[in-house]
């Protein structure tokens, strides 16, 4: 027997409320706890304001059966999450001396001197459960309350996750008196859009739910999330792997990893494996491909480094590309970006030479119309332009553009 239960999301902090930051938290649990089967009610966003958050605390207490507070636990004086509760349940706050003692430590090994209020993080409900915090400093903690049961974790997302797959979904199911597991893996997609992917596989995201097969369109790609629910991981497992072999027999051509793979990371192990190596003349993206392609560990062995060639100045006297060519085709032409791909290969002794040159906007330029970006890529066999027509603003063109670029190398090494 499994009984349901229904959920509330309190996620505290002013910046929220101002929008410095989006509620991503409440987002992600929500999406957990739908997995999990998990209702979610509520979500509620309130300041560091004692008096408010008492309010909300009382409100999420009268109405749902597990509220899930997030932010509030650090050491300063707007973190009230504990002291917001503490006035509703009138529970003690005692020390907890393992997260203490990581404290300390944290700070010797600092050099630092530790301030008193960093002993706040250290601070934990008698009555509760507590949670170690192994990626930051303040624990969660689980505490029942007039039959609610009232979850505490960070406000940072790494911390709040790792303490909500380790400790806070296997203690919801055991709420809900499941033996069921549930075990989920992410398939990657890129170079086909979200329609077309869904029509492939229309008969098998409208007609099975065990695994749910979730498609999810994400600026690098599309993922597609399948979820099974099994009472041993062996079948899990199966399910899985069945509905995988599924796919990949319709869309396989289209998938380059599984789960956190990036298309980065794939592209820089593919020049790794192949022994070749890659330089960058970035115009419009002004370096983003090369940050992209930084972020990943090892990018060393394959990435001799970038030309951001901003200006026609720098076009032709730093990366060399034709006076000729800008004067006729000018900056945005397929031509420049062809000489843009090749002078860089050459100038850093790279195998593969790549590179950006387009209009981001927002306003047209030399009579291109917004989102026009061209993607040359040199390597030994010759040099391949893709006209490319983006959507967006200016940030999001850019960052496109090196989507694009990141999705032309890897089919080409692939
Ligand atoms: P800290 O020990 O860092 O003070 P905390 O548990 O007190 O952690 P907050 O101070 O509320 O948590 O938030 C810490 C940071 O975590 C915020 O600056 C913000 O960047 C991020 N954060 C907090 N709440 C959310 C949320 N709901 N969604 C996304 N990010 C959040
Ligand atoms: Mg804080």
């Amino acid at each position: 027997m499994s009984k349901t239960i229904n959920a509330e999301i309190v996620a505290v902090g002013t910046e929220l409320l101002l929008g410095q930051i989006a509620n991503t938290n409440a987002q992600w649990l929500s999406q957990q706890l739908a997995n999990y089967g998990v209702n979610v009610f509520y979500h509620v966003v309130v300041g560091d304001n004692l008096n408010r958050v008492v309010q909300t605390f009382k409100q999420a207490h009268d109405r749902s059966d597990v509220i899930i507070v997030t932010g509030g636990l650090g050491p300063t004086d707007d973190d009230l999450t504990r002291e917001a509760f503490q006035q509703l349940s009138q529970f003690s706050l005692v020390e907890h001396k393992p997260s203490m003692d990581k404290i300390q430590a944290y700070f010797k090994k600092q050099q630092t001197t530790m301030t008193p209020n960093n002993r706040k993080q250290a601070r934990v409900f008698a009555e509760a459960v507590v949670w170690p915090n192994h990626v930051g400093m303040a624990p969660g903690m689980m505490v029942s309350f007039e039959s609610r049961t009232w979850i505490f974790l960070p406000g940072v997302p790494r911390e709040m996750k790792a303490l909500a797959e380790q400790y806070m979904f296997p203690a919801l199911q055991q709420l809900m008196g499941k033996e069921e597991l549930i075990k989920s893996v992410a398939l990657k997609f890129v170079g086909i859009g979200e329609s077309k992917l869904e029509h492939e596989l229309y008969d098998l995201i409208h007609g099975q739910s065990n695994p749910t097969i979730a498609p999810l369109a994400q600026e690098d790609g599309i993922i597609i999330r399948l979820t099974a629910k099994s009472d041993s991981l062996k079948q899990a497992d199966e399910l899985l792997t069945a509905t995988k072999a599924k796919i990949i027999e319709r869309v396989g051509h289209y998938i380059y990893g599984v789960n956190h793979e990036t298309l980065e990371g794939k592209v820089v192990a593919l020049l790794a494996k192949q022994q070749k190596t890659i330089a960058a003349a970035e115009s419009l993206t002004g370096g983003l491909f090369a940050e992209k392609l930084t972020a990943v560990s090892g990018a060393s062995n394959v990435f001799h480094g970038g030309i951001v060639s901003y200006t026609n100045h720098v076009k032709e006297h730093t990366l060399g590309v034709s006076k000729k060519t800008l004067q006729t085709k000018g900056a945005i032409s397929e031509e420049c970006a062809k000489e843009m791909a090749e002078q860089v290969a050459h100038k850093l002794g790279a195998s593969i030479g790549i590179s950006f040159t387009g209009v981001a906007g927002p306003t047209e330029m030399e009579g291109h119309p917004v989102g026009l970006v061209y993607i040359g890529i040199y390597d030994e066999i010759g040099t391949h332009v893709e006209k490319c027509l983006f959507q967006g603003d200016r940030s999001a063109i850019r960052r496109r553009s090196v989507v694009k670029g990141l999705e032309l190398l890897y089919k080409k090494l692939k």
